[in-house]
């Protein structure tokens, strides 16, 4: 129950352990064409070039930032957490002048401090922007951002590491021409692959480059012939056993359906957070753009956060994450992400907190929590 990787599906553990074939084995190609249709009904995109890229979320990050920024390029990054902060430095390694607007931790922009952001640098060629953004618990809106890039001719990249398979996610919708994501937050799947998709504006932006890709291993313009149907020209071995993985991940999700999934996310949520409050905890992000997927609470003063994380892991088998960056030590951030996302795991972490606290001070409040995630359950 931490911010991934989440818990894992046992038949995508059997996908995982599969024997292997070559990676141009005409059954590997096979599954890698269904797994590509599998990844663009999760985006919601009818975007040909939809891939996994070998490596983590980050490697999904690093490959849109490297692939669609050449030296000098002006791009606009949002920052209101520690992955917004990860994208603004890319931008420098890969040569582009960086513009950078910023809001409060735990908050999110409006689309107009975007459009303010444009009309003073009107040479921008690019917005990025976090969907979910992990380390605060904040979902960011989306649907005006694109409009307003495509109006520009900006490209949109979005990370959607966290939010992919866990909240609504419509990448054609919502006019975005890049997007990436991980394989162990809401896909429930180990960590390894990064699902990414470039839309057409993306993929002209891309054939127009006036230089090379500067990375060699992350270079789409070599990568999208191994995944073309008809050239599948070899670049780099493909992870095949991570390949499997994701190809089951995938099935799962399509085979519980992405609204009751968004919904399932919803109510262990308000669940979670309903006894959370029951016991003191606060929550960090603004209302009204909390993330189901990860549910980020003030700690209480007077706990020893760090002590109590430990606890709970080695006396009751339960991880959830501490706060990173400027919140480290001050705000827990609890997962709920695909597998982790149950009833189960709600009442689980909400009785062994209970438990924590009231060996730690008086007055117990567990059963309260149970009573406040049980409300949420029959209402
Ligand atoms: C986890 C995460 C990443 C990085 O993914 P890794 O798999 O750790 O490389 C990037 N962005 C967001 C929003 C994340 O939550």
């Amino acid at each position: 129950m931490g911010p991934g990787p989440s818990m894992v599906h046992p038949r995508v553990y059997e996908a995982i352990s599969c024997p292997l074939v070559g990676h141009l084995d005409p059954l590997f190609l096979e599954l890698m064409t269904q797994m590509q249709q599998r990844l663009r009904q999760v985006f919601c995109t009818e975007n040909q070039l939809t891939i996994a890229i070998s490596g983590t979320g980050s490697a999904g990050m690093e490959a849109a930032f490297v692939n669609l920024v050449e030296p000098g390029d002006e791009v606009l990054v949002c920052v209101n957490g520690v992955f917004g902060n990860r994208m603004s430095d890319i931008v420098g390694r890969v040569g582009g002048t960086l513009h950078r607007i910023d809001r409060p931790w735990g908050e999110v922009f409006d689309p107009r401090e975007i459009e303010e952001a444009l009309e003073r640098s009107p040479e921008t060629r690019i917005v990025a922007i976090v969907h979910a953004e992990t380390s605060t618990g904040v979902c960011q809106p989306l649907v005006e951002i694109g409009r307003i890039c495509r109006e520009r001719d900006c490209l949109l990249i979005v990370d959607a590491v966290t939010s992919l398979a866990g909240i609504e996610l419509r990448v054609d919708d919502w006019l975005i021409d890049a997007c990436y994501s991980g394989t162990q937050k809401c896909l429930s799947c180990p960590p390894g692959l990064a699902p990414l998709t470039l839309g057409p504006r993306a993929i002209e932006r891309l054939s127009r480059r006036r230089t090379k890709v500067a990375s060699w291993y992350l270079d789409l313009t070599m990568i999208q012939k191994y995944w073309a149907e008809r050239q599948r020209t070899y670049h780099h071995t493909a992870p095949i056993s991570m390949n499997y993985a994701l190809h089951e991940a995938l099935g799962l999700v399509l085979e519980e359906g992405l609204e009751p999934r968004y919904a399932r996310h919803r109510l262990h949520s308000r669940a979670l957070m309903a006894g959370l409050e029951a016991l003191g905890f606060e929550p960090a992000a603004q209302e009204g753009h909390r993330l189901p997927v990860l549910n980020a609470v003030w700690v209480p003063d007077g706990i020893d956060e760090a002590q109590m994380r430990r606890r709970l892991l080695d006396d009751y088998n339960i991880e959830i994450g501490g706060g990173l960056g400027e919140l480290a030590g001050k705000v827990w951030r609890v997962g709920l992400m695909g597998e982790s996302a149950s009833r189960d795991n709600v009442h689980t972490l909400l009785t062994s907190l209970g438990e924590l606290l009231t060996s730690n001070n008086e007055s117990t409040q567990a059963t309260a929590a149970l009573d406040a995630a049980r409300a949420i359950y029959v209402s």
